[in-house]
Order: structure tokens, then sequence, then C-alpha cells
């Protein structure tokens, strides 16, 4: 179905293509608001390991229409468990021991299964304005609105910018000030891709292996049960010289997974042949504010969490969700949307940010005593006499109140 947009309506660019970028522009089209994506990639980007969805997230998911689509790519992941260097189960936590809400969600998509949802529902409304291999190299705000300069060369104006473009967002750096003065390192990196599933590996499990020396490796269950998801968790100072190096990051993880047990020798091996190896920091970003005159940051560029929150995906669906409404609400007040957008998502923002006990130190340990420990800590967790703190924990953005947005059935 094409969306009539009205000429009137702002015009809004957003930069990034990712979850937080896209869902923002199919909200907006469905309202009628002229929307262009710049998205820097060649295509859309493949790639990531599963990611849930879970009371507020959930409910945006439903209200977009999306669930369908959802649920058609849905994964079948019935719980976590842990194994020695031989395999051996030392720990299994069912995904119904903490009511679905835990490690392992009742809803349980990939990354990139999710964003194909999105760009499906974009292409069946039509009218976004969508540019792959593009990105932007300068924006200069005034009075009247946003004069966005791209890496074609091109020159154009816009009412609103929206920084969708992840934990290293140029519309951060470009309005706001350099990465440094927002971001803090959480002490390692992370590596997910698609791998072979390995000889061995039970199937619908999310399994884990701690190594000695703060690495800790996983598998978890892809929509083909050919496949896997890869997952590595590297304990370690930062280094510069791993930023954006492909060959570096991965020479990193051989060292690390070297004679590592269980299949990090598979692990290790597979890695050199995915398509879709991504590798980035563990980093929090924290702004005084998201917003900047026209300008606002939406998901990671903004309020990055890291992977270790498991709520990435969930505060870059219900931010964009706040973000698109609100400028539905207030078309003809840019500068009023976008404050009202970062009041109405702050609540939510500040309990989803937040980590783990421990965050990194906890789940990579550095010696086999700390493996036994944290595996002790862990059975500890999983005691009729924890559930109510650790339901606690792992509800604490339920309670959050999403609001309501005039919206066209989507149905
Ligand atoms: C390939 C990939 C795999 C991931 N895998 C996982 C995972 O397994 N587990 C997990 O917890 N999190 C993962 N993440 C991060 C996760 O997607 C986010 O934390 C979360 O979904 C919030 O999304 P976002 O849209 O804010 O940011 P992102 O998902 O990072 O999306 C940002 C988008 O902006 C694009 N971009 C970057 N710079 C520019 C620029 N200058 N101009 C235009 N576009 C730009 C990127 O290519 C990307 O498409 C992954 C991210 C990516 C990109």
């Amino acid at each position: 179905m094409s969306i009539s947009t009205n000429s009137n309506s702002p015009r809004v660019l957003i930069s990034g293509g990712g979850i937080g970028g896209n869902a923002v522009a199919l909200q907006l089209v469905r309202a009628g608001i002229r929307a262009t994506v710049v998205e820097r990639a060649a295509a859309p980007r493949p790639g990531g390991q599963a990611v849930d969805l879970r009371g507020p997230s959930r409910d945006v998911a439903e209200r977009m229409g999306l669930m369908p689509g959802i649920k058609s790519r849905q994964l079948d992941e019935r719980g976590m468990l842990y194994v020695d260097d031989e395999g051996r189960e030392t720990l299994r936590m069912p995904a119904e021991l903490f009511e679905g809400k835990g490690g392992v969600a009742e809803i349980e998509i990939t990354r990139g299964d999710l964003n194909e949802v999105l760009l499906e529902a974009l292409a069946k409304e039509g009218g976004v304005d969508y540019r792959y291999g593009e990105w932007i190299t300068d924006a200069r705000q005034d009075a009247a609105g946003v004069e966005i300069t791209f890496a074609s060369g091109a020159v154009e104006r816009f009412d609103i910018l929206v920084g969708a473009d992840g934990l290293h967002s140029a519309t951060r750096r470009l309005v706001f000030g350099p990465e440094e003065d927002f971001a803090t390192y959480l002490g390692g990196y992370m590596s997910f891709f698609t791998m072979p599933t390995p000889e061995g590996t039970e199937p619908h499990w999310f399994s884990m292996h701690s190594l000695v020396g703060g690495t800790g490796i996983g598998l978890r269950p892809d929509a083909d049960p050919a496949t896997s998801k890869a997952i590595i968790m590297l304990r370690t100072a930062a280094d510069p010289a791993l930023r954006r190096d492909v060959q570096a990051q991965q020479q990193f993880i051989r060292e690390r997974l070297a004679d590592g047990g269980w299949h990090s020798a598979t692990i290790s091996a597979a890695m050199t042949e995915a398509e879709d190896f991504y590798f980035d920091e563990l980093a929090r970003i924290d702004m005084p504010s998201w917003v900047s005159g026209r300008v606002a940051l939406v998901g990671d560029a903004g309020y990055c969490g890291s992977p270790l929150t498991g709520q990435g995906t969930a505060m870059a669906l219900v931010g964009a969700y706040v973000l698109a409404g609100e400028i539905a609400t207030h078309a003809t007040d840019p500068e009023r949307a976008l404050t009202r957008y970062e009041e109405v998502l702050r609540p939510f923002v500040a309990k989803a940010q937040e980590l783990p006990p421990g965050g990194l130190r906890s789940m990579t340990p550095k010696t086999r005593f700390g493996i036994r420990v944290g595996h002790a800590v862990s059975r500890l967790m999983t005691t009729k006499a924890m559930k109510p703190l650790m339901m606690r924990m792992l509800t604490a953005t339920e309670s959050y109140e999403l609001p309501d947005y005039p919206t066209r059935s989507v149905a």
C-alpha cells in the first residue's frame, strides 16, 4: 500500500537503517510524514544473535503490527546450558524457570530477521526515500531546519534529523561532540557470527562455556538448525588497534580461544568463513540530553547499554515508537516534539540501561576457581528462595507505561 504524505508535514532524515532507524521510518510514513533513511552499508546488514522482545518492546511490536512477521521467524530456544571443557552439562536453566523473562525470553528472533520484518513492512507501506551506501558528513541547524551534506556531495534541507546510527554514531559526533565525551568502556569486546552447527550441539538450547583467562563462548540456535549463532565475550583492556581491523580482531579471538576446550577450535575456525562477522567493544552511552534543537538520537546512538543489558533492541524499538509518535503529535513544532520524546522515554531508558550485577566480570571469570564460583552463584539464582529477587530484576522495565499514539490500523 502506498501512503500519501502531506507536503506540509515535516521532512525527517534518519541516519542509520538498523532496528531503531527502520522502526522510526515505518511509524513516520504511517503517520503520513515524509521520511528519508540513509544507511552507510550497501545493503541491509545481516547478522546478530537472538534478540528478545518482552514487556514494552513486545507491546510496541504488537502495536506496530510486526508480530505476524516476528512469529513466523521466531526461534525455538528453550533455555541456557553451561558446559565444561568436554561439553558435559554443569548447569541448565530452562526458559520457564523465570517465566520466559530470563536470559532466554518467550519471544526470541535474530536481529537480522527482525530487521527484515521491519524492511518488509516498510516496503509494503511504500513512500520512504531509502538510500543505501550514503551517509551524512555535515549537519548545520538554523531556526528553520537542518542543512545536511551527504558523502555523495548532495546538500539537502530537512526539518528534523534523527541519528539512529548506532554505538559509534556519526550524528552524535557531528552535533553533540566526540564519542569519548559520552562513552564508558565496559571492560571487553563481544563478537557474533553465524556458523555451521557443530556435531554434538544440543538443539534448541543456548550453550555457554567459560574459558580460563576471561573468555566466554556460546552457541545459540538459529532459525535453520544447520547453523548456529556463535557468541564470544572477551574481558580485556581497551585496545584502539582493534577498532575496525577485522584481521586484528580475529587474531585476538584466535589467541583467546586456543586450547579452550568444548567447541572453541571449531568456533575459531568457522569465524574466518563467516559472512556476518560482527565485533565491537562493550560500551555504554550516557548523555545529558539526546536532543539538540531539531536533532534527536535514538537507540544505541543515544543510550546504548551494550549487549550485556539484553535491552539494546528493546530500547531502540520503544525509543523509535515514542519518537515517531511525538513527531506525529507535534508535527508543526519539531523542537517540542523532540523535547517531549526525551521526557517520555527517560524513565524507560534509565531502567533498561542497568547492567546485570557484576557486569562482564561476572560473566567471564579469569580462573578455574572463579568459573566454579560463577556456576555456584548461577545455581543459587535459580533456587526458589532467590526467584522473587530475580524476577524483580528481570522485570524492572515492565512497569513502564507505554504512551498511546493515535495510529491507523496496521493489521
Ligand atoms: C550487524 C549487527 C549485528 C548486531 N548483533 C547484535 C547481537 O547479536 N546482539 C546484540 O545485543 N546486539 C547486536 N547488535 C547491536 C544491536 O543491533 C543494537 O544494540 C540494537 O538493535 C539497537 O539498534 P540501533 O538501530 O540503535 O543500532 P544498530 O543496530 O547498530 O544500527 C545502526 C545502523 O546504522 C548504520 N550506520 C552506522 N554508521 C552510519 C552512518 N554514519 N551513516 C548511516 N548509517 C550508519 C549501521 O550500518 C547500522 O545499520 C548488532 C548490530 C549490528 C549492526
